[in-house]
């Protein structure tokens, strides 16, 4: 069975995988799935966040049974100038950024020297790290540099932001390490 790139992109790999395998083409059943999973949703647009490309995103979501809003499917906004539709492998699953079953819903601890990691509480979580940064920071903060001048900053913290933090996100988190005195600072904050 020879197959284009186009027609993999398009049908699936699981649409290519069970027509070779099984002697027959699954392609229109795999096609009325996804159109059944999706038919009746809202489509809201929005954009991938991970990276500086910005590529345009349509979301599918549709309320359940239980009232809750349930997001179904991201895929790239065939409309959009910037990716016409396409996202990259990154992109392409920003679904998983949202509902992912894999994702830990809870803080993990490892205490030094431990092998383990033991499920903490918020409360425990956010305490400890309070309480690292501070120490770190009391132990190297700098008045003066080697001239004299008065520089007032801390020396023995970065900070790292996260790829799919949005401008807000982004805004809060340097306010917060610039009022610690950080100039080890760097995000991703794109959109
Ligand atoms: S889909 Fe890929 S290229 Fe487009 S914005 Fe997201 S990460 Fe960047």
């Amino acid at each position: 069975m020879e197959v284009s790139r186009r027609q993999f992109l398009s049908i699936g790999p699981a649409g290519v995988l069970g027509g070779s395998a099984l002697g027959f083409d699954l392609t229109e059943s795999i096609r009325v799935k996804q159109r059944l999973r999706i038919e009746g949703a809202t489509l809201s647009h929005s954009l991938c966040p991970y990276c500086a490309v910005g590529c345009s995103l349509i979301a599918h979501t549709k309320k359940a049974a239980n009232g809750k809003t349930e997001l179904l499917q991201i895929e790239g906004d065939p409309d959009s100038p910037v990716n016409e539709g396409t996202l990259c492998p990154k992109g392409a699953t920003s679904l998983q950024l949202a509902i992912s079953r894999r994702r830990v819903p809870h803080p993990l601890y490892r205490a030094p020297g431990a092998a383990e990691w033991k499920q903490v509480s918020w409360e425990f979580a956010l305490d400890r790290l309070a309480r690292n940064i501070k120490a770190s920071r009391d132990a190297t903060f700098v008045t003066q540099d080697a001239d004299g001048n008065v520089v007032n900053r801390c020396e023995g913290v970065a900070f790292a932001g996260g790829a799919a933090f949005s401008s807000e996100e982004g805004y809060l988190a340097t306010k917060l390490m610039r009022g610690l005195g950080l100039v080890h600072l760097e995000q991703q904050a794109r959109v």
